[in-house]
């Protein structure tokens, strides 16, 4: 292995991507995405990962954590040179869910762009007739969701003992599907001398003990944790009966200048139910749910990327780590039993500099998991009504709760918020002066412009909006058209 410039893995917080130590088609492919700074967990985890440690990194999904394995594995790929013999990978990224395997294969091409590193995707839902012909020739990189992966090891189709590096990405997730044993045989099957990488949005036990087991004398890595939601959203609550939320999600939705939505739905059928209500109202709604199949999972979601269809509705496993630039608005439609999972959420929004805006409707049965929710966050929600066809000016926040809530925490440097690296010419704070963001951790009165009623914030967040289609157009452009996403 090539050692670094920057042997210090200490020496973390570098400011410049070329400080880095990476190859030099690989900064310019960081250059041509519009990245001018590392993100804290790149300038962390790129030293690291090029000086050969293993990582045990705290991130969320919106912190740019995709480049910080990918870029140190690229590099390798161009150092080494060797090619991984059939049936084998160089490098192998477990991730929970089709989609985000999908997500980081492209992540790969895009970064490797001026490198052509050979990249398989192995997952469910899909025939593995390709996915096997792919690896029987050896690949640089394979991204692979851990069913799938042991089922085409048990088949003789994948052999992991020439495999060098292992990226457990979203490992939570993992455990929370239920991949722990999976991926534990997995873990079992790589040689005794390779690097690891274990990343996830939080850090319960099972996947510290995961850790112990499988990781040597790790980097620790953490920032910013689940339970402070990145800084850049806007996030408020409309207090609203049951059977009034589809009216108001038309509502909230039909907003001039809404530029792209995810709504959150606790089943698939209500998902299912909600697109039939907007597309009724005339608006281009789709979901994405387990119900549907990959192809149709994958067909959303391009379509969504390319802005055929504005409204995307999905469920929580079927969302999960989407990575999609310039979604202005998340509705939770439902909220979610479990209070993580509202971070995450939210955190669909304001990805990487932007800002964004989450609204959450919250009916009378509700309220206790909105409680949850908010000791989580570690403070209120503003209120706001729905009224007839129109979302309402807010109303003073109701009586003090019975609980006692954290007091917000301020932000420390660059780093407290999602993202915190830098592409150049995005729309940082757009629509505020001076670029400013709200902080969602200042106290709202009811009596301040800026909350003067949800109509206008949607108004807001519309040039916001038109800020991020400019961009997206002028990325697409700068790619020959091909609508090409950062990853
Ligand atoms: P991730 O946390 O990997 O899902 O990344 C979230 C978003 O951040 C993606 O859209 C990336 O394109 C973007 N991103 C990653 N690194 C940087 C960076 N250094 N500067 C600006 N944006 C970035």
């Amino acid at each position: 292995m090539v050692v670094p410039p920057c042997a210090n893995t200490k020496a973390f917080h570098l400011k410049q991507f070329n400080e880095l130590g990476l190859a030099e088609p690989i900064l310019r492919a960081v250059i041509e995405e519009g990245y001018t700074h590392p993100t804290p967990i790149q300038s962390a985890v790129i030293p690291a990962m090029l000086y050969g440690r293993d990582i045990l990194g705290t991130a969320q999904t919106g912190t740019g954590k995709t480049a910080a394995f990918t870029l140190p594995l690229l590099h390798k790929v161009v150092t080494d040179g060797k090619q991984a013999p059939g049936k084998c990978c160089t490098a192998l990224i477990l991730a929970p869910t089709r989609e985000l395997a999908l997500q980081i294969a492209e992540s790969i091409h895009t970064y490797g762009r001026h490198m052509r590193p050979s990249v398989a995707v192995v997952m469910g839902g899909v025939k593995p007739g390709p996915q096997v012909r792919m690896m029987a020739r050896g690949v640089d990189f394979l991204v692979a969701t851990p069913g799938r992966l042991l089922d085409l090891m048990g088949s003789g189709s994948i052999r992991l003992d020439q495999t060098r590096t292992i990226v457990l990405d979203e490992a939570d997730q993992m455990m929370d599907l239920g991949f722990l044993p999976a991926i534990r045989r997995i873990l079992q099957a790589l040689p005794k001398q390779r690097q690891t990488a274990l990343l996830s949005a939080t850090m319960p036990k099972q996947i510290r003990a995961l850790a112990q087991d499988f990781l040597h004398d790790p980097e620790e890595i953490s920032v910013a944790p689940v339970s402070r939601p990145i800084e850049a959203i806007d996030q408020s609550v409309v207090m609203i009966d049951r059977g009034a939320k589809l009216g108001a999600l038309v509502a909230a939705l039909s907003v001039p200048d809404m530029d792209r939505a995810i709504v959150f739905s606790r089943t698939k059928h209500g998902a299912d139910k909600i697109v039939k209500k907007l597309e009724h109202a005339g608006l281009r709604a789709a979901a994405i749910h387990g119900n549907k199949s990959q192809n149709q999972r994958e067909r959303t979601l391009d379509n969504f990327k390319t802005g055929k269809v504005t409204t995307l509705i999905a469920t929580d496993i079927a969302a999960r780590g989407i990575d999609i630039d310039g979604v202005s608005h998340v509705i939770n439609f439902d909220l979610p039993n479990v209070s993580e999972s509202y971070v995450h959420r939210i955190g669909r929004t304001a990805r990487a500099g932007e800002t964004g805006v989450a609204i959450a409707f919250c009916d009378g049965e509700e309220r206790p998991l909105l409680r949850d929710i908010e000791k989580l966050i570690g403070y209120r929600l503003p209120v706001r009504t729905f009224e007839g066809k129109e979302l309402s000016d807010p109303k003073p926040a109701p009586d003090v709760p019975d609980y006692e809530l954290r007091p917000a925490k301020k932000k420390k440097g660059p780093s407290g918020r999602s993202g915190g690296g830098q592409r150049s010419g995005r729309a940082q704070g757009a629509g505020r002066p001076n670029g400013q963001q709200r902080s969602h951790s200042a106290p709202r009165s009811g009596g301040e412009s800026a909350e003067a009623g949800l109509s206008r914030m949607l108004a807001d967040v519309g040039s916001r909006g038109g800020a991020s289609k400019r961009r997206r157009n002028r990325r697409r452009n700068a790619s020959g058209g091909a609508g090409a996403s950062a990853s």
